[in-house]
């Protein structure tokens, strides 16, 4: 029997498919998921009881504008209303940005490596992507970057701190790639961890896009919120890229739960960056141990650390799973571990001590 399909758009037969992180439990003693950068506590009562409130109305359509969630936001950050997108997690928001700035023809630029995402959404829009390689010390190489910019540039990440080296740009350098960007290419700030950063010399997107208008800010409730699993994310942007995103969302993409839960996790905000607190001194002590055990640590300003591992990455992430762990491996380059509960860091650290 002769079978017809639709045509697909030839592009899309090399964008790789998502593959779904491993569960916590899937084989062997495995207790703690330290693969995906998420919050390891559980949610707030309070956030609890906002998302079992919206569940009663889960019949009807959420509120397509976002209203409430963008009205908090305003507040939050002293941003007018007009400066903000909601979004399918701050991903689905990138997503949304190559799609309203970007074609077949056109260049998205970012370091690598860093956020998986950024090839796939980039390939999605039929763009092409840059990728400028890290510096030997796993930091974003601004000049080469600023260098690399063609009439053909819409668009640039600098995912700040970097997924997955967890290193940062600072202010004075960071200012002076902004300065050499052309006012029509979009500069996207990507601060999916800014509640994580300790260093001070590290500038605030949100001051940064204020004098900008070709800056754009992401932001997530998914990593120090701890809303993962709802998926919503943020812009901040000057009027015509915010204007932009709000065309380009998918409707009703941002379910009521997931605006009530952010609502509620932006009320409870002192309680949540508590939260972060313990998590950056956990930070602190699981690098200070695997540097006192002779590992080469890069500078983490984010809820993870970064192992260099070369040709050991696969054992090392295998050797993880035996002993209870799940790490994320970056095949033939390192392992990316997420600051988790400490019995599962200290799980971890035990089989880094094996490596050495
Ligand atoms: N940006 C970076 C740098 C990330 O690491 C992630 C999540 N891994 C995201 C964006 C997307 O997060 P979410 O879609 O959950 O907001």
């Amino acid at each position: 029997m002769s079978e017809t399909s639709p045509k697909l758009r030839a592009e899309l037969e090399g964008i790789p498919t998502y593959k779904p992180g491993k569960p916590a439990s899937a084989d062997g003693p495995v207790a703690y998921k330290l693969s995906s950068n998420e919050n390891p506590y559980p949610p707030l009562p309070g956030v609890m009881e906002s998302v079992t409130a919206a569940a009663l109305n889960f019949n009807r359509y959420p509120d397509m504008a976002c209203t409430g969630l963008m009205n908090e936001l305003a507040e939050r950050f002293g941003v007018p209303v007009s400066h903000l997108a909601t979004g399918t997690g701050s991903v689905g928001v990138a997503q949304q940005l190559i799609q309203a700035t970007a074609g077949p023809g056109d260049e998205v630029m970012y370091a690598w490596r860093s956020f998986e995402a950024y090839p796939i959404i980039t390939r999605i829009s039929g763009a092409t992507p840059v990728q400028v390689p890290l510096t030997p010390g796993d930091v974003h190489d601004l000049d080469a970057m600023a260098d690399a910019i063609t009439d053909r540039t819409r668009l640039i990440f600098v995912c700040n701190p970097n997924n997955p080296t967890g290193t940062v740009v600072r202010r004075a350098e960071l200012e002076r790639f902004l300065d050499r960007v052309p006012g029509d290419v979009l500069v996207v700030l990507d601060e999916a961890y800014r509640e994580f950063i300790r260093d001070m010399d590290v500038p605030d997107g949100v001051q940064l896009y204020r004098d900008r208008p070709n800056v754009c800010v992401l932001r997530t409730f998914s990593k120090a919120y701890g809303l993962a699993g709802l998926r919503v994310g943020f812009a901040i942007a000057h009027e015509p890229v915010a204007a932009a995103l709000r065309k380009t969302a998918v409707p009703f993409g941002v379910s009521q739960l997931a605006q009530d839960a952010a609502i509620a996790s932006l009320r409870a905000e002192d309680e949540l960056l508590g939260r972060v607190g313990s998590l950056v001194g956990e930070r602190t002590r699981v690098a200070d141990t695997l540097r006192a055990q002779g590992w080469t640590v890069p500078e983490t300003q984010a809820n993870f650390v970064w192992l260099r591992l070369g040709e050991r990455t696969l054992d090392f992430a295998a050797a993880c799973d035996q002993a209870g762990v799940v790490v994320r491996p970056f095949a033939g380059e390192g392992v990316r571990i997420t600051i988790g509960e400490t019995e599962g860091n200290d799980i971890f650290l035990k089989v880094a001590e094996g490596f050495r």
